[in-house]
């Protein structure tokens, strides 16, 4: 059954202490959230390595970020997030092969990532580029027995489908945020669970409210707080036989760590709900 698990850094953002941080929480599993680029090579990385090896915690999958991305409001994400920006695209392209490289040092079997907004052309020269960028690095991936997970929510499942299938990787897969696609206004998380079911190789447990007006973004809230229909949620990944983790990320808000542990319990009390019909496999 499920195993509930944590975005690492929602606990503690100190990406050294937040491993035993986790543990001490009773977790055995967690997401990686992204780090300074200057970690990939520099000494933070043998501490890193050596702090998530000695927590003994599954690291599912390793987030990719890079310096100088800013989630603050729609523009700004569309200027600095992820490999969609065309004049970043080659340097990305080696700072996430480096993270290839580390989460094999961690033993963590997947990448994931915001790829940033795709470009909305799709048989333009910049879309077929990034195409061929993701496509080394799920080749990349795969030379590493890895998988590469692809972030929901900044675009709609329809879209994010025909991307995935332009890649044509078997190693390719998605990250599912329900909350996402309510906070960017993309789609219904239910309806874009259902297209996107055998994609689904990790869950985000998130939950937000969609913006009051087109062109914001929505506000994430806790788990159970917004308009994540979370037994829906369940239920449906149950159908699909969906056996991964459920990893609560809960990204702002005061009281992040009291969120996250509440999170917890809703989900295991809705877990004890699915097994008891037996729902999932
Ligand atoms: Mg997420």
């Amino acid at each position: 059954m499920w195993e509930i698990g944590v975005m690492l850094n929602n606990l503690e953002p100190d990406r050294l202490k937040a491993f035993q941080a986790a543990r001490d929480h009773g977790f055995r599993v967690v997401h990686t959230n992204t780090l300074r680029e200057a970690w990939l090579t520099g000494p933070e990385r043998v501490a890193y390595v050596a702090a998530a090896r000695a927590s003994g915690l599954r690291i599912d999958t390793m987030f990719v970020g890079y310096d100088g991305q800013d989630y603050r409001d729609l523009p700004t994400i569309a200027r600095t997030v992820g490999l969609a920006i065309p004049e970043l695209r080659a340097h990305r392209l080696q700072v996430t092969l480096a993270y290839s490289d580390l989460a094999r040092d961690v033993g963590a079997p997947s990448l994931g990532t915001h790829l940033g907004f795709l470009p909305e052309d799709e048989t333009s020269a910049s879309y077929r580029g990034l195409v061929e960028t993701v496509r080394t690095v799920a080749d990349r991936c795969a030379a590493s027995h890895q998988t590469l997970h692809l972030e929901t929510g900044q675009e709609s499942a329809d879209t994010l489908l025909r991307f995935v299938r332009a890649l044509d990787r078997a190693n390719v897969g998605i990250n599912f945020d329900p909350a996402n696609f309510l906070l960017y206004g993309t789609d219904d998380p239910s309806s874009a669970l259902q297209k996107l079911g055998p994609l689904v190789r990790g869950v985000h447990c998130k939950d937000g409210i969609p913006p009051l007006q087109p062109g914001v973004l929505g506000e994430e809230v806790p788990l159970g707080a917004g308009r994540v229909h979370v037994p829906a949620l369940l239920a449906q990944l149950a159908v699909l036989g969906y056996t991964g983790a459920l990893v609560i990320e809960r990204e702002g808000g005061p009281t992040a760590v009291a969120d996250i542990l509440a999170a917890r319990d809703y989900l295991r009390r809705l877990r004890g709900g699915v097994e008891a019909i037996g729902g999932a496999g």
